[in-house]
This record gives structure tokens, sequence and C-alpha cells, in this order.
């Protein structure tokens, strides 16, 4: 039943099943503030978007203990493990997508005590030489430029003929969310700017788990 699930839902981690991302946590507490930009590097096209993060996460220098405490202030949804539980009674498949990296998302959703299929950028933390994030060498769903091509992840499935809902609140996150329709296509922050200026529509949310009682009303 699970690896054949009529309804799949796609989400971005990082600012959507979580409260902040790791990466600008990272360049707040942990990196110096007088280091290179590679945010904007990314952003006016100089470098990609696994670059300028696994830039960041490279220059790591706290130990396991004080980034495994920014981690926590991610703060994941305290409603998703029973939200995650509801959509798989329901017929809903959860399925991960990050551009992030994986060492974090595991922590979190081991400390939640919830198993979902991740698809992100494997990475290990190496003391002194911070996080080492990598490409996902060898997935069906490898992008160049963010690891993880989460467009190619929704495509799969709707070639399966299944319902895709898409949930991200991000700017790598635009071209998967227009792949599914405006009221499976839920997001926030830089997602929900970019989906207005296009006059595109999408739910909002605040917070994962509405996301997860909405689908459950329509179904
Ligand atoms: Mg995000």
């Amino acid at each position: 039943m699970e690896n054949h699930p009529k309804n799949v839902l796609v989400s971005d981690f990082d600012g959507t099943m979580t409260r902040r991302d790791f990466f600008k946590l990272a360049i707040q507490q942990l990196l110096p503030s007088d280091g290179p930009n590679y945010w904007s590097e990314y952003r006016t096209g100089r470098i990609t978007h696994f670059e300028a993060l696994r830039r960041y996460f490279a220059e790591i220098h706290a130990t396991e203990a004080e980034v495994l405490s920014v981690v926590d202030q991610m703060e994941l949804d305290p409603g998703l493990p029973q939200a995650v539980a509801e959509l798989r009674q329901a017929g809903w498949k959860v399925i991960v997508t990050s551009a992030g990296c994986d060492w974090y998302i595991r922590h979190l959703l081991a400390q939640a005590s919830v198993n979902l299929e991740v698809h992100s950028n494997p990475g290990r933390f190496v003391p002194g030489l911070g996080l080492q994030m990598e490409m996902p060498a060898g997935s069906p769903f490898l992008s160049p430029t963010l690891g993880v091509d989460k467009a190619l992840v929704v495509r799969h499935h709707l070639e399966q003929g299944r319902t895709v809902a898409f949930a991200g609140d991000g700017f790598p996150d635009e071209e998967a969310a227009l792949l599914v329709p405006g009221s499976l296509r839920f997001a926030r922050n830089d997602l929900a700017d970019v989906l207005k200026q296009k006059g595109e529509p999408f739910q909002p949310f605040e917070n994962w788990s509405r996301i997860a009682r909405q689908l459950l009303s329509i179904a």
C-alpha cells in the first residue's frame, strides 16, 4: 500500500516542515558575519544553489553539539507526526524533497519518530570541516544545480497516474509547484511571492500540519 499510494504529497523541508531554514540559522549563528555572501552569488547567477549551500556548510567550525542545537532551532512542526499518520490512513504518501542536506533532515525526523522517504543531498558532520554536503550521485532525481530535482519527483508520480500535491516556501520550489493544480499547490514566503507575481493560484499555509488538514478535507 505504502509503495503504491493513490495520492502523494511532495514537500520541501526547510521553512516548510520546519519554521526556520538551517542555512539561515547557520549564517546567523555559526558563521562569521564578515564572511562571503554566497547567497547573493547564487541569486545573481554566479554560483549554483547547491554550491552556495555547500560552501556555507563547509565553513562551519562549531562542534557537532553546537550545530545540533542550531538544528533544533529549526522547529519541526510539532503537529507533523500526527498529520503524517492521518494522511497515511487516507491514502496519502508524504515524500520529502530538499535542496538542503539530509544530515539535519534525518536528525529532526528521527527525533520526532517519523519515517519518510527523503530525497536530499547526503552529508556528514566532520569536526573542523563542518557539514560536508555532496551531490546525491546515482539518484534518479539528480539536479546539477540543486542536487535534488523536485520537479522530477513530482513528474514521476504524475506519470504513475497519482494525485500529487506540493508544498514549499522557496525559489527552488517554483518549477515543482507549477506542475500541480492550484488547489494542491501550497506555498508561503518566497515561493508565495513568486506565484503571486506570476498570477498563479496557490493555497497559503502557516504550518505544515494545516496542509494535511486541508488535503484530508478535500479527499
Ligand atoms: Mg524551503
